[in-house]
C-alpha cells in the first residue's frame, strides 16, 4: 500500500438473535437460530462449518444481499434491515466488497477494466477508474497482467482481479466466500495470505467463509456455525 492509499475504517457490526428459515414450497428449512456475533471494525474472522450448515447464508444476511426471517444486524450501530430497500442498496455499494469461490469476472474484458467497472458504475470518469484500478493491480501483484483477459489468466490471477475488484471502492467491510475453493492449497494460501494484508493495510473489517481448518487458522478470530449458531472456534 503507498502513503496515499485511502483508510477506509472498518465497519462494526453486532448482530443479535439472527435466523433465518427458507421456505421451498410448503417446506420450513430452518438454517440459522439464533445468532449471536459482535465484530469490531477491523476484525479479521473465519467462518468454517459443515457443508449445509449455513455459512454463506450468514455472509449473506451480513453482506445485505439476503434478509434474515428474524433479528437483527446492526452497522456502527444502526439497524440495516429497518432502512428501506433503496438506502440499503446503496450502503452494499458504497461499503461492502464481496470475493466468491467463482469470480464472476466479466470473461471479455481487461483484467484492468474488469477491476474498474464498480468505479465507472459509481461516476468515476474512466481515466482515474483504469488508473485506480491498475494501482489495485500493481498491489495484489498483477502489475503486469493489466491489458489481460480473465480466460489468459491462471486460477489464482483471476481470483487476485476479483478481490481487487472487490477492494477497489476502498469497502468497510469486506466478505470472501470459499475465494480458493478451486485453487490448489499453496496458490490458496497466498490468496489468504493477500486478503489479510489488505486488510491490514485498508483497515477494512474482514469475514471468510472457507471449509479448510487450515487456512481457518490463519485468521486471528475463528467462528464456526454449529447448530445454527455462530461459536467462537
Ligand atoms: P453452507 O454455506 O454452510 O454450505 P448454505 O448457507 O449454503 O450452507 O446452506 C444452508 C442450508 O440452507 C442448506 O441445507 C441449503 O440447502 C439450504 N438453502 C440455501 N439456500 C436456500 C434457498 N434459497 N432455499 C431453500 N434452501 C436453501
Amino acid at each position: 500500500m503507498t502513503e496515499r492509499a485511502p483508510r477506509s475504517g472498518g465497519l462494526a457490526v453486532t448482530i443479535r438473535g439472527l435466523s433465518k428459515v427458507y421456505t421451498r414450497r410448503d417446506q420450513r428449512i430452518p438454517v440459522l437460530d439464533g445468532v449471536d456475533v459482535v465484530l469490531a471494525a477491523g476484525d479479521r474472522a473465519s467462518v468454517t462449518g459443515p457443508s449445509g450448515a449455513g455459512k454463506s447464508t450468514f455472509l449473506h444476511i451480513l453482506g445485505t444481499l439476503d434478509r434474515p426471517s428474524a433479528g437483527e444486524v446492526l452497522f456502527d450501530g444502526d439497524d440495516v434491515f429497518a432502512r428501506r430497500q433503496p438506502q440499503i442498496d446503496s450502503l452494499r455499494n458504497q461499503q461492502i466488497g464481496f470475493v466468491f469461490q467463482f469470480h464472476h469476472l466479466l470473461p471479455d474484458q481487461t483484467a484492468v477494466d474488469n477491476v474498474a467497472m464498480p468505479l465507472l458504475i459509481s461516476g468515476v470518469p474512466m481515466p482515474a477508474a483504469r488508473g485506480s484500478a491498475s494501482a489495485l493491480l500493481e498491489k495484489v501483484g498483477l502489475g503486469h497482467r493489466l491489458s489481460h483477459l480473465p480466460g489468459e489468466l491462471s486460477g489464482g490471477e483471476q481470483q487476485r482481479v476479483a478481490i481487487a475488484r472487490a477492494l477497489v471502492r476502498s469497502p468497510r467491510l469486506l466478505l470472501a466466500d470459499e475465494p480458493t475453493g478451486n485453487l490448489d492449497p499453496e496458490t490458496a494460501e497466498g490468496i489468504f495470505d493477500l486478503l489479510l494484508e489488505l486488510n491490514r493495510e485498508m483497515g477494512a473489517t474482514l469475514v471468510t467463509v472457507t471449509h479448510s481448518r487450515d487456512l481457518a487458522s490463519r485468521f486471528p478470530r475463528r467462528l464456526a456455525v454449529v447448530d445454527g449458531k455462530l461459536e467462537e472456534a
